[in-house]
């Protein structure tokens, strides 16, 4: 069988972990028999992130910024018992911090739906689609914990030299301070982001903010995303017959819960890390997500929503065939390839990548499947089997 040519490469982020033994067995497995694969690779795991001093995380960004498609393996973000571990120079940074930030995009995060796996919440007919901002706020803070009283003070110091003071608190003894910021002009991509993404997928746009606690800060998001729609967006969501939707952050998650689903949840950064994995877990398994992260400029970064899923690599190295769920890695994969053969305009790898979706959850739905679904699946699972025999059935039936 001759292989799919890829006209133009895409950057390839490999990771840490169990997700970086998984991700060599679908290369091996599912892509490179069918594909003549054409990446520019980086090896993201995290002694040779230490290594580099971080180098090769902003080298892989400036691929993706080139060739405009990327797939990204998941990494340890290191903490102070991961130095130990992996006997580090320094703390590095998380390289998803790094790559959002030198792509300012919006991440959408997407549950995958099979028929045999039942929504926790029963309301949910459709899957709901999650637009992370993925720039500033706590992901990008200051901290300081002082160790006696004083004044916490926020001082701004223009260009011009012109200064602003704010006291934020007189403190009595000890305690803990946070700096954070963001930008008019990323939470004006994020706006235009979510917006065009909804009216691609014709569904309704909603956004909670705490406004009412926090006026300044989220009220510039809330003010931002509704200037957006007013001048950019109104009409052409009027013609799809589609909304946009503002509420508190509170109100529109008792909402969702309440919901059929099947719009998009525009969130800040913080709300958008925890109501994802609340998602995706009420969807059956962190693995059944898909994660795009999307830049105003049109580069796009496909990877899984979960990590480098640590307990399982520590048995899998003590010689244990793990049942880890790789369908978002798969499916990280799938997505890249698509966008790279629309990009490129090369039908027969967008077909490829759809024929392996398919292949993946027919294996599925079919009843094979790996241990996090076969607790959920209604009818029950014929077959409990490892990663390794998942990923031969999925080969199996793409054959
Ligand atoms: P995790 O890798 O997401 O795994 C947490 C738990 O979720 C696992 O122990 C497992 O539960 C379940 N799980 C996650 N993915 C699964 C899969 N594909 N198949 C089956 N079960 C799955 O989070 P973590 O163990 O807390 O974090 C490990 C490392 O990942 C950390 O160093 C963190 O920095 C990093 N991380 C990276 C990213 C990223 O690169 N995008 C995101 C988050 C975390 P059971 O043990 O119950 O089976
Ligand atoms: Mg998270």
């Amino acid at each position: 069988m001759a292989k799919i040519i890829m006209k133009n490469a895409i950057a390839e982020l490999d990771g840490d972990e169990m997700t970086r033994v998984l991700w060599k067995v679908i290369k091996e497995k599912l892509l490179e028999p069918f594909v003549e694969l054409k990446t520019e690779y980086f090896d993201l795991g995290l002694k040779n992130r230490d290594d580099t001093d971080d180098k090769v995380t902003y080298d892989s960004a400036a691929s993706i910024k080139r060739l405009k498609v990327g797939v990204k393996c998941a990494t340890i973000t290191s903490n102070a018992e991961r130095v130990k571990e992996y006997n580090l120079k320094q703390l590095t940074r998380s390289p998803n911090g790094i790559i959002r930030e030198e792509l300012d995009g919006t991440v959408f995060r997407t549950p995958i739906f099979v028929k045999n796996i039942h929504c926790s919440v029963s309301t949910w007919e459709k899957p709901i689609v999650l637009g992370r901002h993925a720039y500033g706020d706590v992901y990008k803070n200051c901290e300081l914990k002082v160790d006696q009283p004083g004044k916490a003070e926020l001082v701004f110091t223009g260009e011009d030299g012109k200064e602003i003071r704010k006291t934020i608190q007189v403190m009595k003894g000890p305690g803990i301070l946070q700096g954070i910021h963001n930008m008019d002009c990323s939470i004006e991509s994020f706006a235009r982001c979510c917006f065009s993404f909804a009216l691609d997928k014709k569904i309704d746009c909603w956004l909670g903010t705490k406004d009412t606690i926090s006026k300044i800060y989220d009220g510039n998001f809330k003010n931002i995303f509704q200037k957006i729609f007013d001048e950019e967006f109104k009409e052409k969501f009027e013609k799809a017959k589609i909304e946009y939707f503002y509420t508190l952050i509170d109100d529109a998650v008792a909402r969702i819960m309440k919901s059929k689903g099947g719009m998009l949840w525009a969130c800040k950064n913080y709300d958008g890390d925890v109501m994802s994995d609340m998602i995706a877990s009420a969807c059956g398994s962190l693995a059944m997500m898909t994660s795009i992260l999307v830049s105003p400029n049109g580069e796009f970064e496909y990877e899984a929503s979960h990590g480098t899923v640590q307990k399982h690599y520590y048995r899998y190295l003590k010689g244990e065939k793990t049942s880890t769920n790789p369908v978002a890695l798969i499916f990280a994969w799938t997505g890249a390839l698509a966008k790279r053969a629309e990009l490129d305009n090369t039908p027969e790898l967008k077909e490829f990548a759809k024929k392996l979706e398919k292949a993946t959850i027919d294996v599925i739905e079919s009843g094979v499947m790996t241990g996090d679904l076969a607790q959920l699946a209604e009818p029950k699972a014929k077959r409990i089997v490892n990663s390794w025999e998942f990923i031969d059935e999925i080969a199996a039936k793409l054959k």
